[in-house]
């Protein structure tokens, strides 16, 4: 049972708005698109193990994406599958290209094009998690119940090499996307652990949920950018070009034309993750360019009000 979805990154959002957002000639353009490109397999890496994790037999539950603060730091989990006897973190690499994991020097070689990069050592990263969760565990829910992890590498094509001394272990710890299920069949025979019930899995899986606390991408920092270098507004779907007004109860282009009712809604959304989650009625009109409150009150009624009441601080809840 899943009880914690997967959901797309808040990050990549910001960084897909932030280009559409963006004059073309805009100097940090090219930084932002090499950002989707760092940012995007990773993405795609995690959601193509859910083929995997559907025929895995239960009883079992599934946290994904998990972000929580061990009282100094955060650290994230992937991943995380609670059985009755233990707990599974996974980490999941999605990098192309030739792999030599190098247990002597700690590091993932990725050979691709005659190009050489190292990335950090992941066994190693989850080494550094599995001990955090087990400490967050025993603080926040005394509970306590074997954590063992591997890394998963879901580039399906990708040869991989482990070397150096620890290479045997190593090779276990670090699995390709489809022998995952096999792995986890077998700890799941070979690891002995006081039995919970479900129920007091479930619990702890609920407390991890709530604990969870969502990364935001300043993207502002990042980039050192300012709400001034933005196009912020609607945006026609077709040319795309900002020119879209609205009159005579519709969305019209006064570049090419282009009519819509509803392209306020994306505008909108634009706007929770460039600018904020919640927007005021007077922000409203300044960003949709309407002058009318009651024409913006109008169509931002499918929002939820928040700080209800409060007629001048009532702002409209986004997302
Ligand atoms: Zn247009």
């Amino acid at each position: 049972m899943i009880v914690k979805q997967r959901r797309r990154s808040s990050k990549l959002k910001v960084l897909y708005y932030l280009l559409e957002a963006l004059p073309e000639s805009h100097p940090v353009v090219e930084q932002v698109k090499e950002e989707v490109l760092f940012s995007a397999p990773g993405e795609r890496g995690e959601e193509s193990l859910d083929f995997h994790l559907d025929y895995l037999d239960p009883p079992f539950l599934i946290l994904h994406n998990l972000r929580l603060f061990d009282g100094l730091h955060y650290f994230q989990i992937d991943t995380l599958l609670m059985f009755p006897q233990f707990i599974l973190l996974l980490e999941v690499k999605n990098i192309s290209g030739e792999l030599t994991y190098d247990t002597d020097h700690h590091q993932l070689i990725r050979t691709k094009d005659g190009d050489r990069v190292s990335f950090p050592d992941s066994i190693e990263q989850v080494d550094r998690q599995q001990i955090l969760l087990k400490k967050w565990l025993r603080k926040n829910c005394a509970f306590s119940l074997p954590v063992e992890s591997l890394v998963v590498l879901a580039s399906a094509k990708s040869p991989v090499e482990i070397t150096g001394d620890n290479r045997k272990e190593a090779g276990e710890r670090m699995v390709r996307r489809h022998s995952l299920l096999s792995r986890v069949k077998q700890l799941r025979n070979t690891v002995i652990g006081e039995e919970k019930s479900m129920e007091e899995l479930s619990k702890v899986a609920h407390r991890l949920k709530s604990a969870h606390e969502p990364y935001v991408f300043n993207y502002r920092e990042r980039f050192k950018l300012s709400y001034e270098d933005l196009h912020l507004g609607v945006r026609c779907p077709d040319c795309h070009r900002y020119r879209m007004k609205w009159q005579q109860a519709k969305w019209l282009c006064r570049f090419c034309g282009e009519q819509s009712k509803d392209v306020h809604h994306y505008a909108l959304e634009r706007f929770s993750y460039l600018v904020s989650e919640t927007i005021s009625n007077r922000e409203a009109r300044e960003f949709l360019g309407i002058e009318s409150r009651y024409i913006v009150k109008r169509l931002l009624k499918h929002y939820p009000l928040v700080e209800k009441g409060a007629k001048k601080g009532a702002r409209y809840q986004l997302r």
